[in-house]
């Protein structure tokens, strides 16, 4: 039988990133984080997240609110913890980082207080070298509780895209009104934070003169200890973003060395 793929079809799963299916995955090299073991706290093969960002390059599905969890089947707790301790009985020499990233936003998981505390606990018994981190979207510093749970970890790298709420809105499109306000406030209340921003040319991108200034203000006011700044790693999935130039980047780049806030290009 021959099967006849759409060359557009085609063209869009080419530029998706791989779900993972399972809770741990790696360790993967990156270039901040050294040696990370990846740990997927949302369900496998399905992105859930509080955002549904333009650029996002898992697929655009709609963006859920912590409310709406309720529908979604997390991996319990204790199984998370023994796949962590498994990974980390078995992996010589120790990795420099175990992180929470995965198909979305890992603090979503209805339990990701006990979550966090159980992998601190278990890096603490078990690879008292690695540090603990997580890649998050940023809406949930908006929640008490997440907020203490993200406090317990030894570095938070936050997203930061948006300078305005209307490009918060129409740029991450979150499930429903977020304001930058409530983002901004809940990540000053962290311990420290990297920050880490993806810029994008074009109509709906976020490299407008103006947002930028707006943006540094944001930052400025956040005092992180580091901002990544990033453009699209591939092909845009849609029409209105495309790749921001190394230009563009290295300005913003100079623009928070002035404001005496340590960044890198990515
Ligand atoms: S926060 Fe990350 S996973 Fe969520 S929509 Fe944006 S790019 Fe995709």
């Amino acid at each position: 039988m021959k099967l006849f793929l759409n060359p557009e079809f085609f063209l869009e799963v080419c530029m998706l990133l791989k779900l993972q299916s399972d809770i741990i995955y790696g360790p993967v090299n990156s270039r901040r984080l050294g040696r990370s073991l990846g740990i997927n706290v949302l369900p496998g093969n399905a992105k859930v997240c509080s955002f549904d960002c333009l650029y996002c390059q898992y697929g655009r599905r709609r963006a859920i609110s912590r409310d709406e969890c309720g529908y979604v089947s997390f991996p319990s707790v204790s199984l998370v913890l023994s796949e962590v301790e498994k990974a980390l009985l078995s992996i010589h020499p120790a990795v420099d980082y175990i992180t929470f990233s995965g198909n979305g936003e890992a603090s979503l998981h209805p339990h990701f207080k006990e979550l966090a505390a159980g992998v601190c606990e278990l890096r603490d018994r078990l690879a008292p070298t690695s540090r603990t981190a997580i890649l998050s979207n940023s809406v949930s510093v908006c929640n008490h509780n997440c907020l203490e749970a993200l406090s317990l970890l030894d570095t938070r790298i936050m997203k930061l895209d948006a300078g305005t709420d209307s490009i918060l809105t129409n740029y991450n499109r979150p499930p429903h009104h977020i304001s930058l306000k409530s983002i901004t406030s809940g990540l000053t209340a962290l311990p420290s934070v990297w920050l880490q921003s993806l810029f994008t040319s074009g109509p709906d991108g976020n490299l407008n003169p103006k947002h930028i200034e707006k943006w540094i203000s944001c930052v400025i006011s956040i005092n992180p200890d580091f901002v990544q700044i990033y453009t699209l790693a591939r092909q845009s999935p849609t029409e209105s973003i495309f790749l921001a130039s190394i230009t563009k980047l290295q300005m913003i780049q100079h623009l928070l060395t002035e404001a005496g806030i340590s960044s890198e290009v990515f």
